[in-house]
């Protein structure tokens, strides 16, 4: 039920562009109209009528980021209320993270978002990729994504855990956004072994269970080499998944590395 609803969400926005592009404005319309009458637009995620101003792909409850906040330009960390959002927060001043630039949707602690990458993490829904991977490339400034210089890089999931999950959420996410935006994905890190999930242990444990745990894959430095380089991966926890990562691009000669992702751990930050 859920996911014909999630079909016919998807399907009611695509051919009307197509359609009106092809057979002009005013028979397009109609057709569109029909289209919408057969299989009205749905919330991509649970099925329900969209919610007024969503562009037909959320209701209500599932809406991403209700709520906008000022970020810091390095690590999108939530600032206070009196600075104006690109500046830089505190923990990015004491430490600054090993990435020039994070994208988020919004923190983890959205509900809608939360919703969003629960079913996609352990529900097996990756239909909801074109969605999310179509609200990724509206966050991201668009000369960002536009340099033929640029590469997206997925954060490797270890053999084992895309075994359990079934799909690998990082690297459907960056197949998707290159999809969409044109930019070339590349496979450039493999993880050298299984790491604990990031979540309880502390900063410095976390910084200890992620080290020496990603590796370059040789035949990708000429890609990865001069240019600039986006990580892609679902949730940012602690930032030292994503840092570790980074490290390893620099390595193979990336002149500027930054991370795509869904949420950010509103706790996250300065490299923590
Ligand atoms: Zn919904
Ligand atoms: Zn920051």
């Amino acid at each position: 039920m859920q996911r014909t609803g999630q079909r016919t969400g998807q399907r009611a926005t695509a051919p009307q562009v197509e359609f009106g592009a092809r057979i002009g404005r005013p028979i397009g319309a109609l057709v569109a109209s029909c289209i919408d009458l057969l299989y009205p637009p749905a919330c991509h995620l649970c099925g329900e009528p969209p919610a007024p101003g969503s562009a037909g792909w959320s209701c209500a409850a599932c809406r991403i980021g209700e709520a906008p906040h000022q970020r810091c330009g390095r690590c999108a960390a939530r600032l206070p209320e009196v600075l104006p959002d690109g500046a830089t927060c505190a923990a990015c001043r004491r430490r600054p993270l090993a990435l020039d630039r994070v994208i988020a949707l919004a923190d983890y602690s959205d509900p809608g978002l939360r919703k969003w990458i629960l079913a996609l993490k352990h529900g097996g829904r990756a239909d909801l990729l074109p969605t999310l991977a179509t609200q990724l490339a509206v966050a991201c400034p668009p000369e960002h994504l536009t340099d033929r210089d640029t590469r997206l890089v997925p954060v490797p999931l270890h053999p084992l855990r895309k075994f359990e999950r079934g799909h690998d959420q990082a690297a459907g996410l960056a197949r998707e956004l290159s999809r969409q935006t044109g930019v070339p994905v590349r496979q450039a890190l493999r993880r050298t072994r299984a790491t604990l999930a990031q979540g309880s242990p502390g900063a410095r444990s976390r910084r200890a269970n992620v080290a020496g745990a990603f590796a370059e894959i040789v035949e990708e430095r000429r890609q990865i080499h001069g240019r600039r380089v986006w990580l892609v991966d679902d949730v940012l926890t602690s930032g030292s998944t994503l840092e570790a990562c980074a490290r390893v691009v620099r390595r193979m000669g990336a002149r500027r590395v930054g991370a795509i992702v869904l949420a950010r751990a509103a706790s996250a930050g300065g490299g923590s």
